[in-house]
């Protein structure tokens, strides 16, 4: 990437504490700061690319991989009976705020509507 790291990559690198849930050779889950549910994990690739649309063409591997993590997240935070939700906020009008790609999982409650 031309522009500088963002955050996700100090928190790989450990530059910056996270509450650590999985990690796997290609990804790492982490507690979001701000939860927006009564469980809200954030997945990230640890190779960057700005959006899921630049990592789905560049790599749709790690794509996979990041699903995978998601869904091994959803296992081990116990959401699968009850549902969850996997989200990737893309740009400025879906409110994404850190341009290293990540997957939002969230769920433990009922979860509310899309929209504004
Ligand atoms: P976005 O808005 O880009 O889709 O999501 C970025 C997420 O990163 C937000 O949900 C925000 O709460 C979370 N976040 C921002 N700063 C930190 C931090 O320092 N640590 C962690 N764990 N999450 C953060």
């Amino acid at each position: 990437m031309s522009d500088a790291d963002t955050l996700f990559e100090r928190i790989i690198a450990r530059e910056v504490p996270a509450d650590i849930v999985h990690e796997t050779e290609t990804t790492l889950a982490f507690r979001d700061i701000n939860p927006q549910a009564a469980t809200h994990v954030l997945v990230v690739p640890k190779t960057r690319y700005r959006t899921v649309a630049e990592l789905a063409a560049a790599d749709p591997k790690l794509l996979a991989d990041v699903i995978a993590t998601a869904d091994k997240v959803a296992e081990l935070e116990g959401l699968t009976a009850g549902g969850y939700r996997v989200v990737f906020n893309t740009g400025s009008h879906a409110g994404q705020t850190v341009f290293h790609v990540h997957a939002h999982v969230l769920g433990g409650e009922q979860l509310g509507l899309f929209g504004r």
